[in-house]
């Protein structure tokens, strides 16, 4: 825990508080990207301490409350082919499709399982090879490298029975659609520590530059919160527009090289649908031609039928930072963690999750 407490003390916390209630002179909305910065600003009552001129929304960087159902929908139409095995992390089982979730589908005979990496898939394929294992790939580019891993070991091995379902998604074009959007009013962000960790930060830069907003690279414990926002409010009341690295004791400009090395070997970016949101030009990551035969799109004949999202859920507004979660009507009503109806109740890193679990306000 030494290397976590010295990220969480109080007597540092109240003075980087203080220093951000005596910099602020005017409103301000500052969007964190990441879902685990969502819950950690949650958790830890950041938000009801901050002065009432910053507003933080909560941007879509949860992957789980990204994935759109369409691909739910797939995943499900796969678990229930004959041999298929269809694998993914915890929180994507309970994510509501069109009309059920893959746990429900595996409550009903489907063959779907739990893993916590897709490094395991390739063994379970390699074990059985009567067997096809389909992974449902989620995320941003924090578990994109995990992820061609995975495809780069099974072209070793030679499998025939491993493919991935992608819904992989990247950060920087889901900002350029939220300053583009006259509808979103964000003034500042806090880039993802971790994403950034992969890529580096040089791909904000033009949009630090083009938007002129203030972009500064944050971690996850309450003094990178506190310090990021102190550092994104400097700047706004400054009039400056800077990518400032506030993680750099795990963010280096350019990243990790082996990682980025490995998705670039495997994928290529595409166009992707984000749920509540629409399609993000250049947003996706698929397998590229060299690795198409474990791109489950291509290896099974799916139907195209058309998703549907619960009508009265409002996670595309809350994701692009234009509602928070208190102002969705099923709140705590009938949306809970429970009975989620929308995926930002199911994710652990989901806002309305967050809310429901940790805040003493709504909103
Ligand atoms: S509370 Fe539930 S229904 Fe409302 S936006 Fe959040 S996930 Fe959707």
């Amino acid at each position: 825990m030494k290397h976590l407490e010295e990220y969480r003390n109080a007597d540092i916390a109240a003075r980087y508080l203080d220093d951000i209630h005596k910099v602020v002179t005017r409103p301000w909305s500052i969007m964190e990207i990441c879902g685990g910065q969502t819950h950690s600003l949650v958790r830890n009552g950041i938000i009801e301490l901050l002065p009432q001129s910053i507003n933080m929304v909560h941007g879509p960087g949860c992957p789980v409350c990204v994935t759109p159902v369409a691909i739910i929908d797939k995943a499900i139409h796969l678990s229930r082919m004959s041999r298929v095995v269809l694998c993914s992390f915890g929180d994507m089982l309970r994510v509501p499709g069109t009309r059920e979730s893959l746990l429900s589908a595996k409550a009903a005979g489907a063959d779907v399982r739990l893993v916590y990496s897709p490094l395991d898939v390739v063994q379970l394929a390699k074990k059985s090879p009567g067997s096809k294992f389909v992974f449902l790939a989620a995320g941003f580019e924090t578990t994109a490298p995990a992820n061609a891993l995975a495809l780069i070991q099974a072209e070793k091995l030679g499998l025939d029975n491993f493919y991935v379902l992608s819904a992989q998604v990247l950060v920087p074009p889901a900002m350029e659609l939220l300053l583009s959007d006259a509808d979103t009013q964000v003034d500042g962000f806090l880039a993802a520590g971790h994403v950034c960790a992969i890529t580096g930060y040089m791909a904000y830069l033009p949009l630090a530059r083009q938007h002129q907003v203030p972009i500064v690279i944050t971690g996850f414990e309450v003094l990178d919160l506190l310090l990021g926002i102190l550092h994104c409010v400097r700047q706004l009341e400054h009039g400056e527009a800077e990518v400032a690295n506030q993680y750099a004791r795990v963010v280096k400009p350019n990243g990790n090289s082996q990682a980025r090395e490995w998705m670039a070997r495997v994928f290529e970016v595409s166009d992707r649908e984000w749920r509540g949101i629409g399609t993000i030009p250049q947003s996706g990551l698929e397998p590229s031609i060299k690795y198409r035969r474990f791109d489950a799109n291509f290896a099974f004949a799916m139907a195209n039928v058309p998703a549907e999202t619960s009508h009265s859920c409002i996670a595309g507004q809350i994701l692009k930072g234009m509602k928070k979660p208190g102002d969705c009507a099923s709140f705590r009503k009938e949306c809970t963690p429970l009975h989620p109806l929308g995926a930002p109740m199911v994710s652990s890193e989901g806002a309305c999750a967050a809310y429901f679990n940790y805040a003493k306000i709504s909103s």
